[in-house]
């Protein structure tokens, strides 16, 4: 590691990946992230219905994903906007999970509700605007579930490993780290997607990371693009907004990939997604490929 990085990162030693340490696999269940497969995650912002669900869910699965998004508690801007279907979107996330076989991962906003949503989840999301909430890192520390966080819109890279550090000393070192775009100058983009932070975060944590495309872009024709960039720079999944209609969605539909949209980014990722199993896996297995 960089001197530099060593001094501003060294005291994060849980996160922290020194020389000759292997990367860390999160399991989710049965899916190992981080290892050598790139896991798509996707679905709606928020859980709306059973049929907006399920629809979403049996289309995403066909294309791909393995793991199925959807808060059903949602850090809203503002009070007047929707807010959640709460305990009924979490027991619609366990619906499509059954019928579809995807794993699930969603949102938990405060600690009063981390045992219910782990009841639930596959996979406990902690938001951007929840990234220094230390009371509920040190909850989900305690919990027996893996944990997506999200970089805080503002935190800078030594923050972000800092509250990863919170949870794996809380007692929870199955941490996956997740670039949502960070706060620039720049208004042409809802955020701005910092594909570095992957670069930097996978040469100095032994955690996995992934990208969300959707929150950095703001816009559906910039998600492609970005996956791409996302795979290429060594990313270990994505998280991808999907709904059956955005126009009609209750939240982040501006984002949101119509199914044929998301289908479509799944085709455009196949060779990229191909080039990363194969260095994974090494070149060994290209080989017998050729075969
Ligand atoms: C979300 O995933 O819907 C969400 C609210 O994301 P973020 O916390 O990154 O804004
Ligand atoms: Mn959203």
């Amino acid at each position: 590691m960089l001197p530099q990085w060593k001094a501003q990162f060294g005291c994060f030693d849980l996160v922290v990946r020194t020389d000759r340490q292997p990367r860390s696999i999160v399991m989710v269940h049965d899916i190992a992230i981080g290892g050598d497969d790139v896991i798509v995650m996707a679905g709606p912002c928020a859980v709306e219905s059973e049929r907006q669900l399920l629809e979403t869910a049996e289309a995403v699965a066909a294309a791909g994903a393995r793991i199925l998004r959807g808060g059903a508690y949602k850090p809203r801007s503002s009070p007047y906007a929707f807010q959640g279907l709460g305990v009924a979107g979490l027991k619609l996330l366990r619906k499509a999970s059954q019928a579809t076989g995807l794993r699930i991962v969603t949102e938990v906003l405060s600690e009063a509700e981390v045992d219910l949503v782990a009841e639930y989840a596959d996979l406990i999301q902690v938001g951007a605007r929840s990234m220094e909430n230390y009371t509920l890192l040190e909850s989900l520390g305690k919990c027996r579930r893996p944990i997506l966080l999200k970089r805080g819109m503002v935190a800078t890279l030594e923050e972000f490993l800092r509250s990863a550090q919170v949870i794996a000393r809380a007692g929870n070192p199955h941490v996956i780290l997740c670039e949502r775009g960070i706060r620039t100058f720049e208004t042409a983009t809802r955020n701005t997607l910092d594909i570095s932070a992957v670069a930097v975060l996978k040469l100095v944590s032994h955690l996995p990371v992934i990208v969300d495309p959707s929150h950095a872009a703001g816009i559906p024709c910039l998600i492609t693009p970005l996956a791409r960039a996302a795979v290429a720079a060594g990313a270990d999944g994505l998280l991808v907004e999907v709904h059956p209609a955005p126009e009609q969605a209750l939240s982040d539909g501006d984002q949101a990939l119509a199914i044929p949209e998301f289908r479509s980014m799944m085709d455009d990722l196949q060779p990229y997604l191909e080039i990363q199993r194969v260095r994974r896996r090494g070149p060994q297995l290209l080989a017998l490929g050729a075969d």
